[in-house]
């Protein structure tokens, strides 16, 4: 496996791919890799003849009050990993080559971005999308890995490739999850021994919800209503950002469930902001 810091060499390596008809899927990470990370790797080496793996703690999708100083940091290890689960190429670019002075091109999905995370994150999905868009046009892939546990993010980069004509497939990948059940994230080495041992109340809430809509419970409200429940009794130390059940692709909040439907949950607990999701519905 090859480490290249340099969009300009990252590019034609990949443009080389592409001229002698070899397929590369992209998996766009910003690194401390876990098994969710390594599943989408693991995906990308078994449908395409070249991967690349991108590693960009992309400043332009974090909040001024966000962690992007304190977000976990290990190449060495990652580097391992990468390597191990089948990547031919690590690009990890520094942002002042993502990011060159005067760079002023963005790209947002607004009617996708409004809600769910939107709304505490405003700009992060602009910062996500336009990152996204640029390892589009530098990696020319043909499949990009991503993984459903950021379920909105999977959403608007489905919708830009769509709406801008990328010709790449986009492709979503189940949530990993740790044996308790707790989404495996990188933010999860923030959380304390306790707080650890807890979180794995958020997706014990959503198993717990979706089994009362496969029950036949179909409406929001009351179903949201036993999540909060179900929360203020088993992680009462948590701040809740949101509780929705919305429509899986436009994302609009369901006042009845009648098809497919996600149940999504943002949560503050210490010093870590989780999200997880479920679906639901039909
Ligand atoms: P991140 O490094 O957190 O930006 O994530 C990089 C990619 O890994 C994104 O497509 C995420 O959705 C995906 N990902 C993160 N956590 C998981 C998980 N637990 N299972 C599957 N994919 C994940």
């Amino acid at each position: 496996m090859e480490i290249i810091k340099d969009p300009c060499l990252f590019q034609r390596q990949c443009l080389g791919w592409r001229l002698q008809g070899l397929a590369t899927a992209l998996v766009p990470t910003m690194g401390f890799f876990h098994h969710g990370h390594l599943s989408l790797m693991d995906f990308a080496r078994q449908n395409a003849d070249r991967v690349a793996v991108s590693l960009f703690v992309n400043p332009t999708q974090f909040g001024p009050a966000e962690d992007l100083a304190a977000y976990p940091r290990d190449l060495d290890r990652d580097a391992r990993l990468a390597a191990e689960h089948g990547a031919d190429i690590l690009f990890t670019p520094g942002p002042e080559a993502m990011y060159a002075p005067g760079h002023c091109t963005w790209i947002e999905v607004p009617d996708l971005a409004r809600g769910l995370c939107g709304r505490t994150r405003p700009g992060h999905f602009r910062g996500v999308a336009t990152v996204v868009a640029k390892l589009f046009m530098l990696a020319l892939p043909g499949l990009a890995v991503f993984g459903e546990k950021d379920w909105q993010q999977l959403a608007i980069i489905r919708r830009m490739a769509k709406d801008l004509n990328m010709p790449v497939e986009v492709v979503g990948r189940p949530t990993v999850r740790e044996p308790d059940g707790l989404a495996m994230s990188s933010r999860n080495a923030y959380l304390s021994p306790g707080q650890r041992l807890r979180a794995a109340a958020i997706h014990r809430g959503l198993v717990d919800l979706a089994v009362r809509a496969a029950g036949g419970e179909t409406d929001p409200a009351v179903l949201l209503g036993g999540l909060r429940r179900y929360y203020a009794e088993n992680l009462a130390e948590a701040d809740i950002e949101y509780l929705e059940i919305v429509d899986p692709e436009t994302l609009e909040p369901l006042d009845l469930i009648r098809g497919p439907a996600l149940a999504a949950a943002a949560l503050r607990l210490g010093p870590a902001r989780l999200i997880d999701n479920i679906s639901i519905g039909v």
